[in-house]
């Protein structure tokens, strides 16, 4: 069933208004006719089935979706360059990610314009809904990598570096909390002063493997290795 995502302030008691851009998408898009179907979501963990009537929706039940997982993961991550981070977004929302913190590091080749971050927001929300998430991933505005680490107060804290002798993420990741915080690098890599940081932080420096993996892969894998110990 199509799914679309909503703000709060459009449910008016059992009534959902939808904005001109929705009227279009299931109208002239999906073809949506009178009687139809579709899910809305708020982005927030409720999904309810909803009933087109005319040119708003007439909610017929609250859903139950059990599609989360267990941790809330926040994804902090040094710009990588080009349209990178759009891809990083798309699979790490699909993986299931709470959060994610975009960093400049000392390594970071760009410095991305406001109208990113509305991208950025746009693909999170497509990707929740394709993959049937009850809550669409925040993204947060760019900060600077040092700003992230003194802002952080999670408790299990990852930095992942590709070289060095550091245990896997997997032989840590042992005892599951409920928040996770997991840094990756930009194309570069961390400099030693930024790991040094990180490390004085309570970061925990991790390895995924011995491959040194794209900055763009990293992610993925770290968020699948999660996901792979934290779901039941
Ligand atoms: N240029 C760096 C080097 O040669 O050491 C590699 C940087 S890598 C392309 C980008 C980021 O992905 C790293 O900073 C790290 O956070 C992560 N990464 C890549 N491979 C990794 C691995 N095997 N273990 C841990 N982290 C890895």
């Amino acid at each position: 069933m199509q799914r679309i995502t909503i703000h709060p302030s459009q449910l008016q008691e059992q009534q959902l208004l939808l904005t001109p851009q929705q009227q279009h998408y299931l109208l002239r898009v999906l073809r949506l006719r009178d009687g139809d179907k579709f899910i809305a979501m708020d982005g927030m963990g409720k999904w309810w089935l909803t009933q087109l009537i005319g040119e708003t929706g007439e909610i017929i039940e609250l859903l139950q979706v059990k599609t989360e997982l267990p941790v809330s993961i926040t994804l902090m991550m040094a710009l990588p360059k080009g349209n990178g981070f759009d891809d990083v977004v798309r699979c790490c929302t699909e993986l299931g990610v709470t959060c994610i913190l975009p960093v400049l590091s000392d390594r970071t080749l760009i410095n991305p314009s406001s109208q990113k971050l509305e991208r950025w927001r746009r693909i999170a929300s497509e990707a929740a809904e394709q993959s049937e998430r009850a809550f669409v991933p925040t993204i947060l505005e760019p900060v600077a990598f040092s700003t992230a680490l003194s802002e952080c107060k999670v408790n299990h804290r990852y930095i992942c570096e590709a070289r060095g002798d550091y245990p896997h993420l997997k032989k840590v990741l042992n005892n599951c909390s409920d928040e996770i915080i997991i840094a990756i690098g930009p194309e570069g890599g961390w400099t030693d002063q930024e790991l040094e940081i990180a490390i004085k932080s309570g970061f925990q420096p991790v390895s995924l493997g011995r491959r040194i993996l794209r900055a763009v892969t990293a992610p993925i894998v770290a968020l699948s290795l999660i996901a792979a110990t934290c779901e039941v």
